[in-house]
């Protein structure tokens, strides 16, 4: 529906004092027209796996939260479970974990609510009625409590990530908004591919998987394929390498993403903002530990109401500015993805095909 138009992306550059308490003021009030009064507003965010530190901090998602009581709406701040078995596995850790973060209802004035319940399977089904670029992915499970709420703030740590280039709205969107199932059908396409030659029978994977997928038999690995959920913890755990990624992987994913995004975000039509966060842009996403150091100095906040718009604008400026440190001698115009291997710019083409916004933005200056 805005594909071709110039849609707006607000952009709040830091200077040298990094005002974000200003900045979020002045950015929600330029969009703040997506919650109504009495809403309950969804405010989604990465809160940090245990042992992160890139995340983005809680008195920025208190700011956020507390724009939204102004405007006569109810926030609650909300993630769902992750596939792998680590800090966020289930909401009674992932409640842990967030806290040892520093998000609690009293940081955060309000309550945290993991969407997809205690082992991360409540939502509800529905179909992918379009699709483009041969994607199979045809239908989502919506985190419950994500589904029931009337309004949504996405708030996105801009970073990389090893499997999709980059992370932004769409990305957070599209896995961070569905149950554990849904996680791991968008994962298909990374389920490793098994070089057996390789085992020596350690079983070091063995106790990686949290679905009981793996066993040896005769001093070689064996996957039952109907446990497996894809989340690639045996693939990482492997001191062999005996599991690498199918070819195409990243490619896929980033198609598969994009198709999730679009069905999520269809549930909540124009009462939906984004808000990416360009600080702390460390090459690996927030579930890695550690996700290493800064590529870039840090450079502002953006807000939108359109998802395509505001990750293209946010790769953009990440691409205008000269990368630090062991990245020094990148020029790329998608330096994450240049990073971790693919072109990242495929998940927001993708978006912009199915009609999710537009990636001519016009980028509209704040102060
Ligand atoms: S077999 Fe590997 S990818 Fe599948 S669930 Fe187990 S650890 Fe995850
Ligand atoms: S960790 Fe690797 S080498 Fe060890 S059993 Fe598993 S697949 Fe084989």
């Amino acid at each position: 529906m805005k594909t071709g138009e110039r849609n707006e992306v607000f952009f709040f550059p830091y200077d040298a004092n990094r005002a974000f308490l200003r900045g979020l003021r002045t950015l929600f009030s330029r969009v703040a027209n997506v919650v109504s009064t009495g809403d309950s507003v969804a405010v989604k965010v990465h809160m940090g796996e245990y042992g992160a530190s890139a995340y983005l901090r809680p008195p920025i998602v208190r700011r956020v939260c507390d724009l939204i009581k102004e405007a006569g709406a109810k926030p609650f701040v909300t993630d769902t479970t992750t596939l792998y078995s680590l800090g966020r596995f289930t909401a009674s850790k992932y409640l842990a974990t967030a806290a040892f973060n520093g998000f609690t209802k009293r940081t955060l004035g309000a309550p945290v609510i993991i969407a997809d319940g205690e082992q991360g399977y409540d939502g509800e089904w529905v179909d992918i009625p379009k699709r483009v670029s041969n994607c199979s992915l045809d239908k989502v499970k919506i985190a419950r409590k994500i589904l029931d709420a009337d309004s949504m703030v996405v708030l996105s740590h801009l970073k990389g990530h090893e499997l999709s280039g980059f992370g932004g709205s769409i990305k957070n969107v599209a896995m961070g908004c569905v149950t554990k199932e849904s996680k791991a059908a968008q994962h298909s396409v990374n389920r490793g591919v098994m070089d057996i030659s390789k085992c020596t029978g350690c079983g070091k994977c063995i106790e990686a998987c949290a679905f009981e997928a793996l066993s040896v038999l005769e001093e070689k690995v064996v996957r039952d394929e109907k446990k497996c959920l894809n989340c690639n913890n045996c693939l990482y755990s492997c001191p062999e390498k005996v599991f690498s990624l199918p070819l195409q992987a990243k490619e896929k994913f980033q198609v598969y993403l994009a198709h999730a995004a679009a069905r999520v975000l269809s549930r909540f039509r124009s009462k939906v903002v984004f808000i990416n966060f360009i600080q702390d842009v460390t090459p690996l996403c927030d579930c890695i530990t550690p996700s290493g150091l800064p590529i870039i100095p840090d450079i502002g906040m953006l807000a939108s109401t359109d998802v395509v718009a505001i990750d293209k604008a946010s790769l953009d400026l990440i691409a205008q500015t000269k990368p630090i440190g062991k990245f020094a001698s990148i020029s790329s115009s998608d330096i994450l993805g240049k990073i971790n291997g693919t072109d990242s710019l495929i998940q927001i083409r993708t978006a912009q095909e199915l009609g999710l916004g537009s990636m001519a933005y016009e980028l509209c200056v704040t102060k």
